[in-house]
């Protein structure tokens, strides 16, 4: 027995040794020489793996939330109209997080659970509304629907609206090239496709965000995630230089740094490639087992993760069969169908072994939870691909 099991959730993931290796090493000064230029580093890479050469980024200790909240608190002033397009649960946290700063938001939903909303649905609420800015939440981790955020995205800019994209269950797995896309800011979390332990905020922010940023009349309504206090302190890291404001996540900021050099060492396109080949196996291996998606249309579906209806008679008790048989996969979150389907994160350092693991140990939880299927189908649908 090996004592550990595969961690196949929509994150945290599994996190490469030289990455957990990082996180073990004596604690340095957040000043230190070496610190400085490891943070500098982060900073240019991160341009890189977003694909935002004109970005601006950001990397503060704390989850994605607070990635979400900086984007707000900063960008927002009291009376601002957002718009939101609404594919989930945190779809709806960015629009709470929004009203929070006094923002009018208006939300495009999608038909249906499991839906997107349609090009044109939002492109007449861009017309009608005219925001100042809009979101976009790239994969909504409750459904694993993903956006059509290049297309979104282009339709923002057309109407003026500053362009938000939530990626923090996509960045550095899903496709997503922030500038060439015209995405004014995107935002992710270390533990997600990024590969790094739970505690790092990360955000890129474009031009046009620090330009509408640096003409806000009314001060942040939030001490922590204010740029005010942070671009100097970014500023100064990229320049090689000590500076203060919040002690950074120093032993993190290791982490981030080896596993940005991994991802980049794959390179971007490789990845992205690698992520769509894996999730397609793992979905032929959910069609061979005759279950459904909870994303309704082929171009809908993520490729970091994937959400899987229980089938007749089966229900969140094989969550525990899967973890016995040695893999941890996640229930659903969606309050609509929470108890109706599962999740499965396949991002990051993830491998076809991993994959071809994950479905054997689901074959194995339907099997004791009375479901009647040809067993191995599922495994030899997702080895056919892969192959
Ligand atoms: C996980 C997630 C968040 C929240 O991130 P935390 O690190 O849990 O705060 C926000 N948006 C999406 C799309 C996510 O998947």
């Amino acid at each position: 027995m090996k004592n550990r099991k595969l961690l196949m959730i929509p994150g945290p993931i599994e996190f490469t040794p030289d990455v957990l290796r990082a996180m073990g090493m004596p604690t340095t000064s957040h000043v230190a020489q070496n610190f400085i230029e490891v943070f500098g580093q982060v900073l240019e890479d991160l341009r890189k793996v977003f694909l935002a050469p004109s970005g601006q980024p950001f990397v503060v200790p704390g989850s994605g939330t607070l990635a979400m909240d900086m984007a707000a608190a900063n960008l927002v002033e009291p009376g601002d109209r957002a718009l939101v397009v609404n594919t989930g649960y945190f779809s709806d946290r960015f629009a709470k997080i929004l009203e929070r700063y006094g923002a009018a938001v208006t939300h495009v939903h999608a038909q249906a659970v499991g839906d997107a909303p349609s090009v044109n649905e939002v492109e007449s609420a861009l017309q009608s509304i005219k925001p100042k800015l809009m979101t976009i939440t790239h994969v909504d981790t409750s459904t694993a629907v993903a956006t059509n955020v290049k297309d979104l995205a282009a339709l923002g800019r057309k109407y003026g609206a500053l362009v938000i994209v939530d990626g923090v269950c996509a960045t550095a797995g899903e496709e997503m090239r922030q500038d060439e896309w015209g995405i004014d800011l995107a935002l992710t979390a270390s533990q997600k496709a990024l590969g790094v332990p739970p505690g790092l905020a990360v955000v890129v922010a474009g031009p046009r965000v620090m330009q509408a940023f640096s003409t806000r009349t009314k001060l942040v309504g939030n001490f922590y995630a204010d740029w005010t206090e942070w671009l100097p302190i970014m500023q100064a890291y990229e320049g090689r230089k000590p500076s203060y404001f919040a002690t950074p996540a120093v032993n993190l900021m290791w982490a981030l740094h080896v596993s940005l050099k991994g991802i980049l060492a794959e390179g971007m396109e490789v990845r992205f490639a690698r992520h769509k080949k894996l999730s397609d196996a793992f979905k032929a291996a959910v069609s061979a087992l005759n279950l459904k998606q909870v994303p309704t249309r082929p171009e809908n579906c993520a490729t970091t993760l994937s959400g899987v209806y229980y089938p007749q008679g089966v229900d969140k008790g094989i969550l525990k069969y899967i973890d016995e048989a040695g893999v941890i996969v996640a229930g659903g979150l969606h309050p609509a169908i929470r108890e109706q389907y599962f999740r499965v994160g396949h991002m990051g350092a993830v491998t076809g072994s991993d994959v071809i693991a994950t479905v054997a140990a689901i074959e194995s939880g339907l099997s004791r939870s009375g479901y009647i299927f040809e067993k191995g189908v599922g495994v030899v649908a997702a080895q056919r691909h892969l192959l």
